[in-house]
């Protein structure tokens, strides 16, 4: 694979656009995406206006289409697991309206059948492996821990070791008192998760509700002793289902609604504001503007890799959404 080389010709940030398939019960007589090209290219047209006075050409690193299999989409996010055994700091963002199939891919449909898993999974079953590939020469330490970004608060949900784990602070969060927990294998990763998603759940009226408009972060933390010659190494991997982009009118929502929506603005606009400075290599980068950015801070830019997946969906509906999805997505590309 040339991934590598060309991670280091482009900078370390990617971004990959996803498209959805339609749902049952809508409207597919007319679509937005005109074309989506071999390049990383993709057409998007304007519903109300014809001819190429509707059409906005986009380029990001890779777009997948509405029949892109779970498969295909990990093949291309793949090469990242080895780095964080490296000793590289790796966050995958899934950025999009509520609805785009952000939850989609990074952790898969309810029904979840091991060919449906979506990235979360596919990469801790990734990490295990490559790990005990490598048992001769190095040997290695997984922690998990589980964060919810919730109206500018950090909401800590779970923390767990697996293998074998020393209660050392892993690398970026400040971890407070949580409980510990030793797993073997990335089903019981799932089973925590679920754990977690309960204790979510707890405070709030519908889960889905309230995934929608918080930040979850599944982060996997790595420590590697070269068995070797003894060097230390640590890695990070963040997993980040981001709070839905969908602007809300200021009319539309009161109270504890427009808090919300204005929190999820403001922590989305700082992410973008602080890949953008990465990304132009801007020796200013403005973590301290949100929680989301604060958090992520240690691994966004210097020894890290970022991979921003966007989603979009073809419905004519959602056209002025999706068109500002692409344009933040086009902003940090
Ligand atoms: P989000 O997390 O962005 O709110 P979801 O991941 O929950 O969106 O997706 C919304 C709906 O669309 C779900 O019913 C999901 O199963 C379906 N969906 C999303 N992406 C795909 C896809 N690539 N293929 C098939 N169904 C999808
Ligand atoms: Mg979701």
């Amino acid at each position: 694979r040339l991934y590598n080389e060309v991670q280091e010709l482009k900078g370390n940030i990617r971004v990959y656009c996803r498209i959805r398939p339609y749902l049952s019960g809508e409207n597919k007589k007319q679509c937005t995406i005109y074309h989506i090209g071999e390049n990383g290219e993709l057409i998007l047209a304007n519903p109300t206006k014809q001819g190429k006075d509707g059409q906005r050409v986009f380029n990001f690193n890779k777009v997948f289409g509405p029949t892109a299999t779970q498969e295909e989409v990990f093949l291309d996010t793949q090469p990242l697991i080895p780095s964080v055994l490296d000793g590289y700091n790796v966050c995958i963002f899934a950025y999009g309206q509520t609805g785009s199939g952000k939850t989609y891919t990074m952790t898969g449909p309810d029904s979840s059948s091991e060919t449906d898993w979506g990235v979360n999974y596919q990469a801790l079953n990734d990490l295990f492996q490559i790990s005990w590939t490598r048992r001769d020469t190095f040997i290695y330490e997984v922690g998990v821990q589980m964060v919810e970004v919730y109206n500018e608060q950090i909401v800590f949900l779970s923390f767990h070791t697996l293998g074998i784990m020393t209660t050392s602070q892993p690398n970026g969060l400040a971890v407070p008192d949580a409980s510990m927990h030793t797993v073997q294998s990335t089903l019981d990763v799932l089973e925590l998760m679920k754990i977690g998603q309960t204790n979510r759940a707890v405070s709030a009226t519908s889960l889905n509700e309230r995934s929608s408009r918080s930040h979850s972060i599944l982060t996997v933390h790595v420590q590697g002793m070269d068995l070797k010659t003894g060097a230390a190494l640590r890695g990070s991997l963040h997993l980040v289902d981001l709070a839905g982009s969908e602007r809300v009118e200021r009319s539309e929502v009161i109270g504890e609604r427009l808090k919300e929506a204005q929190h999820i603005n403001k922590s989305l606009s700082a992410l973008g504001d602080v890949i953008f400075a990465l990304s132009q290599k801007n020796t200013h980068v403005p973590y301290r503007n949100s929680k989301l950015t604060q958090v992520l801070q240690s691994s966004l830019g210097g020894h890290a890799k970022t991979l921003m997946f966007v989603h979009i969906n073809p419905d004519v509906g959602s056209y002025s959404e999706t068109l500002s999805t692409l344009k933040f997505a086009e902003r940090v590309s």
